[in-house]
């Protein structure tokens, strides 16, 4: 039997309906800023949809589109002046930035009470003891949509192929803490088909089309696909063979239209929950 297409479209809209009905009772709204170096276009596009869940939550939106060549006092001038703004609860800068400005020395300037992408290493170590009020957007989207097709991780072997600071390693926290138990891939693990093919829950964030052939994945897995690829003919994919998987897996996420949007939705909680700790009512 096909699997359960996971709607990560459908949970999406709701949750920023769920942002937006609260916002709107608030006086001081809630307020996201997106700093973006250079003109990539795809950071573009990204740039550009922030600014569109912002407006449909009704959170002020403000954004600085910085020259490719802006300098490192330039940037760490931006975020001074970011961190210090009362209508600003969270900054989110978009990554990488090109090549002559220090990621980390970038990061590391954002205040975490408002790093609401949760890339600062104070967030990080948080969400590594399970303290942290700021959730990776991704890695949290990813356990949004499992809580809601009532998957829960508890016992289950959950398989994460990448290691990024982004998504796989943080990934792998969230799924350890709701007592997954947890196997990280990487392009070093020498049998990446005889691991997936043990997991209840695979999430693959490799970035690599068609990884993940059919027979990698296990009868009645949940198969969650966070990559977001160029498919060769102007579309979309993520790293798993969606044809083949849909018919052994019992849940599978799309690409597009499953991680993706809850991500985005996440980043609006988020915005909203620093909001509110910043004593906005
Ligand atoms: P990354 O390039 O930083 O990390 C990729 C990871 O995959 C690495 O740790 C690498 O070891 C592993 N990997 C690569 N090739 C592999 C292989 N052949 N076998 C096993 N492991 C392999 O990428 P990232 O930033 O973590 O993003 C991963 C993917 O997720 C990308 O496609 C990106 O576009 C997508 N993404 C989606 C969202 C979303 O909201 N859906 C958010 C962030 C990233």
């Amino acid at each position: 039997m096909a699997a359960v297409v996971m709607d990560g479209k459908a949970l999406a809209a709701r949750m920023k309906e769920e942002v937006r009905l609260r916002v709107e009772r608030m006086e001081r709204k809630p307020g996201l800023a997106v700093v973006l170096v250079g003109e990539d276009p795809a950071a573009l596009s990204y740039e550009a949809g922030k600014g569109r869940d912002c407006r449909q939550c009704g959170i002020y939106y403000d954004t600085f589109r910085l020259p490719g060549d802006t300098t490192r006092g330039e940037l760490l001038d931006v975020i001074q002046l970011l961190n210090g703004r009362e209508d600003i609860d969270g900054i989110l800068l978009l990554l990488p930035l090109p090549g002559h400005l220090s990621q980390r020395e970038a990061v590391l300037a954002i205040r975490p009470d408002k790093d609401v992408d949760c890339v600062h290493p104070a967030n990080m170590g948080k969400l590594m003891m399970g303290t942290g009020s700021l959730r990776p957007c991704t890695p949290a989207g990813v356990m949004r949509l499992l809580e809601e097709y009532r998957i829960d991780p508890a016992g289950k072997r959950c398989v994460v192929v990448g290691r990024s600071n982004i998504v796989g390693k943080p990934q792998a926290m969230l799924l350890l803490q709701k007592h997954g138990t947890v196997t990280v891939c990487h392009t070093r693990t020498p049998d990446l088909g005889e691991e997936c093919r043990r997991a209840d829950i695979l999430v693959c964030a490799a970035g690599r089309p068609g990884l993940i052939t059919g027979d990698m994945v296990k009868e009645g897995a949940a198969v969650i696909d966070v990559s977001i690829n160029q498919d060769g003919h102007g579309g979309l994919c993520g790293d798993v063979d969606y044809a083949a998987a849909v018919e052994k897996a019992a849940y599978i996420t799309p690409v597009p239209g499953g991680v993706g949007p809850v991500t985005r939705s996440i980043l609006m909680e988020n915005t909203l929950s620093a909001a509110l700790r910043h004593g906005k009512k």
